[in-house]
């Protein structure tokens, strides 16, 4: 994994595994079912680098041997706060390693003019001390993920508590994040080159939402 030279805090997954599949799932033949299950396999990969700097603590245990000061999570595990509805694809994969985190919900849709979100759905449990991983797959104009990390810290998680998980990224997007949140890391597979004139991602994998489920 490596911190973008020009984007303090925007984090490119590079593992090979991730890549390979990341390119599998670009390729416009891709059948829905395998590019909803190659999402699948690439979250529980990139879950790896999104909990890396989660803190941890100690705590006596009893092996069957002995007893033994045991590094456990400093926290409760992450609340996974998919965006609708594509951010479901990683948000399922993401519970598969962390069985015990809740599920928050941000329901947005992409108004086709103005490209601004447009809320449906909020369903969030508590704050507690723990963190929040937003996902969605793709970091395009940037609006739709930095209305999610609004809606969190109205609902009072701070800024240093959430982690923005994305499959492909643009720089448009980074920066509209960075416009307002100035810390909070992002992870992707790939920052690609630029936004079109209907603010898909270029060279990107289309629409995500349409390839998870098969939609178009
Ligand atoms: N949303 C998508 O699903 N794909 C893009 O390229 C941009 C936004």
């Amino acid at each position: 994994m490596k911190e973008h030279s020009e984007f303090p805090g925007l984090f490119i997954v590079d593992h090979p595994l991730v890549q390979n599949k990341l390119s599998q799932m670009r390729d416009k033949s891709c059948p829905h079912y395998e590019f909803k299950s190659l999402l699948r396999e690439i979250s529980v990969l990139m879950g790896y680098a999104v909990t890396e700097k989660l803190a941890l603590t100690t705590k006596t245990i009893e092996t069957p041997i002995q007893s033994m000061e045991a590094p456990v999570l400093a926290e409760a595990e992450p609340v996974v706060v998919p965006i609708l509805r594509a951010g479901l694809g990683m948000a399922e994969a993401l519970q598969y390693v962390m069985p015990r985190s809740a599920y928050g919900h941000v329901g947005l849709y992409r108004d086709e003019e103005t490209h601004q979100p447009v809320e449906y759905l909020i369903r969030l449990p508590e704050v507690k001390n723990r963190h929040f991983i937003i996902t969605d797959p793709m970091l395009a104009t940037g609006n739709s993920a930095r209305h999610a990390a609004d809606v969190l810290v109205r609902h009072g998680v701070p800024e240093e508590k959430i982690i923005l998980m994305t499959l492909v990224a643009v720089p448009e997007g980074v920066k509209t994040m960075r416009e307002k949140y100035k810390i909070l890391p992002i992870y992707t597979a790939s920052l690609d080159s630029h936004l079109n004139e209907k603010a898909y991602i270029v060279p990107g994998l289309g629409d995500a939402g349409d390839r998870i489920f098969g939609t178009n």
